[in-house]
């Protein structure tokens, strides 16, 4: 057997008791354990006294200088003073409560200290101290001048758990096996992964730790990007016989037939997009645009294109107001073509369920909008043809294993708002061809986002009422509790109060929340469309896809909770129309983070933008959102640091792939195993 597949047992000094407590950990073998990294680590290396700022943690070695004095405070405080001299400076050194040590402490000891720098007073308030020590830096043992720190449960301690890593690397560190190519070690220059993997626990040096962090992510981000380039070369094989026989001189008909011009992104996207049907090979595209770059449109021809070829194609919404509104749009753009258009959501009535179910397992139903009700069980499509996702990336491998279960292999279109660097978007989503809508339709005005604090509230609901005065309507987002729907609403509805008082006798207030009916919220809904209200207060649910253009004024209270992505999105569903429209941000950020993010929003009402500060400022893992995009968790990759990495990683995937040897030769046989083992080939098979 592999020695590395070992139970953790045959570390020494791991017994049955530990190996259960490294269990919770998820360390099983030998190599869970050593593949278990360090969150951060402990600097204890020796640093320049002036390099070291103020508050700063600091370790010095020196020469106790004069005789320690102690003063007492009751039985046990104490407090310890005494003078040292490091790198020829006197400094004191401060210990609480630990008195004991006066006797070690003779003038003429050398001692290394660990604690705070106080750097106006030269003096460090001590918190670790070694009286013994070797001269050399570079053994692997107790004297480890960079410490690493583990996450750890209550029953185990860090220090145990270095002492284990220490051990398994003493035993098994030799056993560890290269698995990069060659080429691509020489190439990046990265150091041996069984270097990598003892420096990433036991850095020698900065640099040292900062070298194998730098390899060990990307061998992540590169057998990430191996399995996703797999996948996508394995899904294009995946030939369904013929393509989609697209009535191209209908299609033209059926754009000229706008009201409006499409612009040249949304052409260009198109075109992709029909290639793609047009072609044997099953689309698996991502189409990003900002919001209300027209996506809608895009996704409308790409159905009619569809049914008119004798297909069918359905467009699946995280939300029921969504897939209401866009029912309604895809009724008005597609029934004069005879096109039968239908809503399945949670909510549809049992018969009005199965008289549907039975539409769409016949063929009679062309076009079915609905939630993640699309895709269940017993929903079954005659011809299936097309998939869209809008706003939403929670279409996956998953999802798309149920559809094939079924007997389908649709071509899908996945359309996103969130809209990040092209680039970026092509390696994250690495097994997804990418179209980009990056231009908005002309003549838009851009939105005006203002920043007040909360205590211009008045000056707000003032603003809001002169907008109304002008036949306009207005959004108001009430603040976000974390986590709770129950908190939100209790602020929606205490908002909803507050204004429908102030504008009583003048203006009629509505209130939109999560806990609403779909039927209580479809009839707020269409009356804030119809102007029926002219304020909809209302928590995140209007965040995606709703449209209304006689809004002009998005009003977001406490718009620090939100992040910066969320805002734009809000700040979307303004600026739809031909008036002018406001964005305003109600806050009061506590940190400079925060308003970075008020004045990113000022500034740029470009969602690229928004998104490359709000990467920035955030960190991958939030903004992805990862949990939900269906982006792995990586174990040391970290996307905003590793972007070039990642952006590597992809390219080396792609060119190991293209070997012209890689699907038979023995020299890459550890890599078709690991696709193997990741499920690359149940998608579909190589021919
Ligand atoms: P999003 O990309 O955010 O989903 P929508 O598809 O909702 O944007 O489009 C926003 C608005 O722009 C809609 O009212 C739509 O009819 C309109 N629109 C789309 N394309 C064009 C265009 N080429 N010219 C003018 N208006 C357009
Ligand atoms: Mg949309």
């Amino acid at each position: 057997m592999e020695p590395l597949l070992s139970p953790v047992t045959v570390v020494k000094g791991i017994g049955q008791e530990t190996a259960k407590d490294l269990a919770d950990l998820g360390i099983f073998s030998v190599h869970d354990l050593l593949m278990y990294f360090p969150t951060r680590y402990e600097d204890y290396s020796i640093r320049d006294i002036s390099e070291v700022g103020e508050g700063e943690r600091i370790t010095v070695r020196g020469t106790v200088y004069g005789e320690p004095s102690v003063r007492f405070y009751g039985r046990t405080k104490s407090r310890m003073t005494v003078k040292m001299v490091c790198e020829g400076i006197v400094i004191s050194a401060v210990w609480f409560n630990q008195h004991f040590l006066k006797n070690k402490l003779v003038p003429g000891k050398e001692i290394q200290i660990t604690g705070k720098w106080e750097r106006s007073r030269l003096q460090i308030t001590v918190s670790e101290t070694k009286l013994q020590f070797s001269g050399k830096k570079q053994e692997l043992s107790s004297e480890q001048l960079i410490q690493p720190i583990y996450s750890v449960t209550a029953a185990i301690t860090v220090k145990q758990l270095r002492k284990w890593m220490e051990q398994a690397l003493k035993q098994f560190q030799q056993e560890i096996k290269e698995i990069l190519p060659q080429e691509i070690l020489r190439k990046h220059e990265f150091i041996s992964r069984k270097e990598a993997i003892r420096a990433i626990h036991f850095p020698s040096s900065t640099k040292e730790g900062g070298q194998a962090r730098k390899r060990l992510a990307f061998e992540e981000l590169f057998f990430y990007q191996l399995k996703m380039q797999a996948l996508q070369l394995v899904q294009k094989k995946q030939t369904k016989g013929k393509g989609i026989p697209i009535p191209l001189e209908e299609v033209r008909q059926f754009i000229r037939s706008l009201p409006f011009t499409l612009t040249k992104a949304q052409k260009l996207v198109l075109k992709e997009i029909l290639d793609d049907l047009q072609s044997p090979y099953a689309m698996n595209r991502l189409l990003q645009g900002d919001v209300g770059s027209g996506k809608t449109i895009v996704a409308a021809i790409a159905l009619f294109a569809a049914v008119r070829a004798g297909y069918q194609g359905a467009l699946m919404v995280p939300t029921e107001i969504l897939a209401d509104q866009h029912l309604k749009s895809l009724e008005e753009l597609l029934s004069p073509y005879g096109i039968q258009v239908a809503l399945l959501t949670g909510s549809l009535g049992v018969k009005a369920r199965r008289d549907l179910l039975a539409g769409l397992q016949m063929g009679m139903v062309d076009v079915v909008v609905g939630t993640h009700a699309l895709i269940q069980d017993d929903v079954y499509f005659g011809r299936l043809g097309l998939v869209i996702t809008d706003e939403q990336h929670r279409f996956g491998v998953e999802q798309r294993k149920i559809l094939r279960e079924k007997g389908l292999q649709p071509n899908v279109l996945f359309m996103t708002a969130t809209p990040i660097p092209r680039t970026l978007a092509i390696s994250v989503f690495g097994d997804m061809d990418v179209s980009t809508i990056d231009e908005l339709p002309a003549g838009r005005k851009p939105i005006e986002t203002y920043w007040v604090k909360g205590e211009k509230l008045e000056r707000v609901l003032a603003f809001i009422r002169k907008e109304l005065l002008e036949g306009h309507q207005a959004y108001v987002i009430c603040p976000l509790i974390e986590e709770s729907e129950k908190l939100d609403v209790q602020n929606a509805v205490d908002l909803y109060q507050q204004l429908a008082d102030y504008f009583q006798g003048e203006f009629s207030v509505g209130l939109m929340h999560g806990r609403l009916s779909p039927k209580e919220k479809d009839e707020v809904m269409q009356a804030f469309s119809e102007n029926k209200i002219q304020v909809l207060v209302s928590t995140t649910v209007v965040e995606v896809g709703v449209n209304v253009p006689n809004a002009t004024v998005m009003a977001v209270y406490d718009a620090e909770r939100f992040g910066l992505a969320q805002l734009h999105q809000l700040r979307g569903r303004v600026g739809r129309g031909a008036e002018q429209s406001y964005c305003v941000l109600i806050a009061d950020p506590k940190t400079d983070t925060g308003r970075e993010r008020m004045r990113t929003m000022k500034e740029t009402n470009d969602g690229f933008e928004v998104a490359r500060r709000d990467l920035q400022l955030r960190g991958p893992g939030d903004f992805f959102g990862t949990k939900q995009s269906g982006l792995p968790e990586f174990r040391i990759a970290d996307i905003s640091q590793d972007f070039q990495s990642l952006e590597q990683a992809r390219q080396e995937a792609v060119a190991l792939l293209k070997h012209e040897d890689f699907w038979q030769s023995p020299e890459f046989a550890f890599f078709r195993q690991y696709l193997e083992q990741q499920g690359v080939f149940e998608v579909g098979v190589l021919d």
